[in-house]
């Protein structure tokens, strides 16, 4: 299987601060990505640069054979580009069912819609019984799994995670990444931007660290589990 998505030589400047500096990397159709660093190393600016929200100061972005390097970010999400925002921003007004059903709100395949609605609350039953309640009332946890949600909910050909895992308790965490491998399971592509960086290592296929908006390291995540700057660095060992 080939690249789903490449990202070449891109750049990200904000006024004179260099956030990313020129980084390489590739996604794999079917596989999870992760693209992890600390607080502050371009994680959410190189997430953010792909979906057409920051502007590219340099490089280039090609999707399934597209160049979508210019695209604006409404064309980019229309291509399959689906991206689940850290912190998770959603509609606190609206109930569980009406932000699902917003996430789908661009396509017009009825009965599939259907079925994806019932896959969600399949994958997320906390979802379930909490369908008719407001988002803004549930637990960090469950918004978490909300954005998800509504985030599959457009059947994107890439899923996109900024921090999932962020300001959750472990065993929220766990939960959150046994669905993330269970949606791979299921074929999504997924491209996982995480500070947490062992349990990213851990259900990703290919791995990339960034520190100061560059790339340093790069393997499976296999390989960089047992790597002694990663292990050093990011696992306190
Ligand atoms: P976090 O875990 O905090 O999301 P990150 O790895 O995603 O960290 P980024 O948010 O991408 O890091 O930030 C990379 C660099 O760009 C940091 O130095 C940050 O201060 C800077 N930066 C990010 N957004 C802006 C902005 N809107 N204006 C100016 N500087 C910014």
């Amino acid at each position: 299987m080939g690249a789903l998505l490449e990202v070449s030589g891109l750049k990200v400047n904000f006024g004179h601060v260099e956030a990313v500096k020129g980084i390489d990397f590739s996604l794999t159709e079917g596989q999870i990505t992760t693209l992890v660093g600390a607080n502050g190393a371009g994680k959410s600016t190189t997430l953010l640069a792909l979906s057409g929200l920051v502007r590219k100061a340099a490089g280039q972005v090609v999707f399934g054979g597209q160049n979508i390097t210019r695209l604006p970010s409404h064309r980019i999400v229309h291509l399959g580009l689906s991206q689940v925002a850290e912190g998770r921003a959603m509609l606190t007004k609206l109930t569980v069912r009406e932000n699902l059903e917003l996430g789908a709100y661009h396509r017009r395949d009825t009965d599939a819609i259907t079925s994806d609605f019932d896959h969600v609350l399949e994958l997320f039953p906390r979802l379930r019984e909490r369908l008719d309640g407001y988002a803004g009332n549930l637990s960090g946890g469950e918004q978490q799994m909300l954005a998800i949600g509504r985030a599959v909910m457009a059947r994107p050909r890439i899923l996109l995670l900024d921090e999932p895992s962020m300001g959750l308790a472990p065993l929220i965490v766990q939960e959150i990444f046994r669905i993330i491998k269970m949606l791979n399971d299921e074929g999504l592509t997924i491209f996982l931007v995480e500070q947490n960086v062992r349990q990213a290592l851990k259900i990703a296929h290919q791995a990339y660290v960034i520190e100061t908006g560059e790339i340093v390291l790069q393997g499976t995540g296999e390989e960089l589990l047992d790597h002694p700057r990663v292990l050093e660095a990011y696992l306190g060992i």
